[in-house]
C-alpha cells in the first residue's frame, strides 16, 4: 500500500486525486488531507478515504470540522503551520494541490522528509524553483511534474539524454479568450474569463489561462524543473489541447505526448510512478480527433509571455515578485477594481519597480528572500492597484 498525503484535496486537482484513490482502496492508504474553507467537503473525504488526520488551512473552521468528523477516530488539526505540520507524517507520496504561494512551505517540508512530491502547485517552482530544486536534491527527495505540460514532457523523456533535447514546445489552448478581437478584451467580465474552452478547473487557474499567465508560469516551470535554457523554451496554441507539450531532440525527432483533456491523467502518472496502472480516462479517437491545429502565440495578445521571457533571462527572486504581482493582480481583478488587460501591465510595472530598487538580483535564492519579496511585490501591487484604477 502506498501511503499518500493531499495538500489542498478539496480542489480541483484534489478532488481529481481522492476520485483516483477512492477506486483502489487496496493500492492507497490516506494519511493526511488538507483543505481550506471547504469544510463539508474535506470531512466527506476524509471518512470516505479513511485518512488519520483532517487539516483545515484556517483556525476559524477548526470548530466545524472537528463537529463534522465527531464519532469518527480521524484527528483535527487547523491552521497555516498545521498544513505544514502534515508534511512530518510519513508518506510514501505527498500530492501537491493547493492553490497559491500557500503551496511553498508544506511542499518544501515534505521534501526535507526525504518524500516524493508530486508537484501541481506551480507557484512553488516559479517562486522559488532554484530552492526547492536543491532542497529535493540535498534530501535526495524526487519531485515528480503533475501540470499535464510538464508532465508530458517528463514522460517524453524518460530513457532519454537531456543533453540531446534541442527544445520544449510547450502547448497552450489560447484560453477563453483566443478568438476575440484585441480591442474588445479590456471589457472582458469576470465570468467570461472563469470559462475554459477545454478544461475543467479552479477559478484561478482558468483566469490565468485567459491572460495566458499560466503560460507563463509553465514555462518559468519548464526551466526551473527541467534546467533548459530560455532559449530552448517555446509556446505554440494548439486550440485542441490534446497534445500537452513536444520535446524535439538533435536529430530532428519531436516527441509529443497526446492525451484526453483529464487531469488524473497526469495525476495518476505521478501516483503511480515508476509504474503505470490503469487509469479511467477516456481513450482517443484518433479518426474523430481528424485534426490538430498550431497557431504562432502572439506576445502582443499575450504579453504575460513576454514578461515570462523577462523574469527567466533575469532569474534570482524575479520568479517570487512575479508570482506574487500576478496573484495580487487576479485577486485585484475579481475584486472589479481593475480590468482585464490591467493585470499585464500592473504585473509589468511591480517587477520595473522593484528591479529599480534592486530587489530583485541574489546569487542564492532562499526561503527567507523568496517570502520577501512575495510580501514587497504584494504590497508595490496594491499600491499601483489605486493608480490603475485612477487612471
Ligand atoms: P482550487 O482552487 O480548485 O483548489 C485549491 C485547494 O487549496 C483547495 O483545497 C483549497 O481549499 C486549498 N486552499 C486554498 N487556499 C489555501 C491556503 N491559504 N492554504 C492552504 N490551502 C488552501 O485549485 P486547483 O486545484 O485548480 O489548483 C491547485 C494547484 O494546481 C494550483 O497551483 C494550480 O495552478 C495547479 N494546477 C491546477 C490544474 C487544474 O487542472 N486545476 C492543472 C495544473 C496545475 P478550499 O477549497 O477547501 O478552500
Amino acid at each position: 500500500m502506498r501511503k499518500v498525503t493531499v495538500f489542498g484535496s478539496t480542489g480541483s486537482i484534489g478532488e481529481n486525486t481522492v476520485d483516483l484513490i477512492a477506486r483502489a482502496p487496496d493500492q492507497y492508504d490516506v494519511v493526511a488531507l488538507t483543505g481550506g474553507r471547504n469544510i463539508s467537503r474535506l470531512a466527506e473525504q476524509a471518512i470516505a478515504l479513511d485518512a488519520d488526520v483532517a487539516v483545515t488551512a484556517f483556525d476559524e473552521c477548526y470548530v466545524d470540522l472537528k463537529a463534522a468528523l465527531s464519532g469518527t477516530k480521524i484527528e483535527v488539526t487547523a491552521g497555516q503551520n498545521a498544513v505544514a505540520e502534515a508534511a512530518d507524517r510519513h508518506a510514501d507520496l505527498f500530492m501537491s494541490a493547493i492553490v497559491g504561494a500557500a503551496g511553498l512551505v508544506p511542499g518544501l517540508r515534505a521534501l526535507r522528509h526525504g518524500s516524493t512530491l508530486a508537484l501541481a502547485n506551480k507557484e512553488s517552482l516559479v517562486t522559488a524553483g532554484p530552492h526547492l530544486m536543491a532542497e529535493a536534491a540535498k534530501h535526495k527527495a524526487t519531485i515528480l511534474p503533475v501540470d499535464s505540460e510538464h508532465s508530458a514532457v517528463f514522460q517524453a523523456l524518460v530513457g532519454e539524454d537531456t543533453s540531446a533535447v534541442e527544445r520544449v514546445i510547450i502547448t497552450a489552448s489560447g484560453g477563453a479568450f483566443r478568438d476575440w478581437p484585441m480591442e474588445k478584451l479590456a471589457q472582458a467580465t469576470i465570468a467570461q474569463a472563469s470559462s475554459h474552452p477545454n478544461w475543467n478547473m479552479g477559478q484561478r487557474i482558468t483566469i490565468d489561462s485567459a491572460s495566458m499567465f499560466n503560460k507563463a508560469m509553465e514555462l518559468i516551470e519548464t526551466k526551473e524543473f527541467f534546467g533548459f535554457s530560455p532559449e530552448q523554451i517555446e509556446t505554440i496554441v494548439h486550440p485542441e489541447s490534446l497534445i500537452h507539450a513536444l520535446v524535439g531532440f538533435n536529430d530532428g525527432a519531436l516527441m509529443a505526448h497526446i492525451g484526453p483533456h483529464d487531469m488524473r491523467h497526469a495525476i495518476g502518472y505521478a501516483l503511480n510512478w515508476p509504474d503505470r496502472s490503469h487509469l479511467p480516462v477516456e481513450r482517443l479517437d484518433l479518426a474523430k480527433i481528424a485534426s490538430l491545429n498550431f497557431q504562432h502565440a502572439d506576445e502582443t495578445r499575450y504579453p504575460a509571455l513576454r514578461i515570462a521571457k523577462e523574469v527567466m533571462d533575469n532569474g534570482g527572486l524575479s520568479g517570487a515578485a512575479f508570482n506574487a504581482a500576478k496573484e495580487a493582480a487576479l485577486d485585484a481583478f475579481l475584486a472589479s477594481e481593475i480590468g482585464f488587460l490591467d493585470m499585464a501591465q500592473l504585473v509589468d510595472e511591480v517587477l520595473s519597480a522593484l528591479e529599480g530598487e534592486n530587489s530583485l538580483g541574489c546569487d542564492i535564492v532562499t526561503l527567507d528572500k523568496v517570502l520577501e519579496t512575495d510580501h514587497l511585490a504584494r504590497k508595490t501591487a496594491r499600491e499601483l492597484v489605486k493608480k490603475i484604477a485612477a487612471r
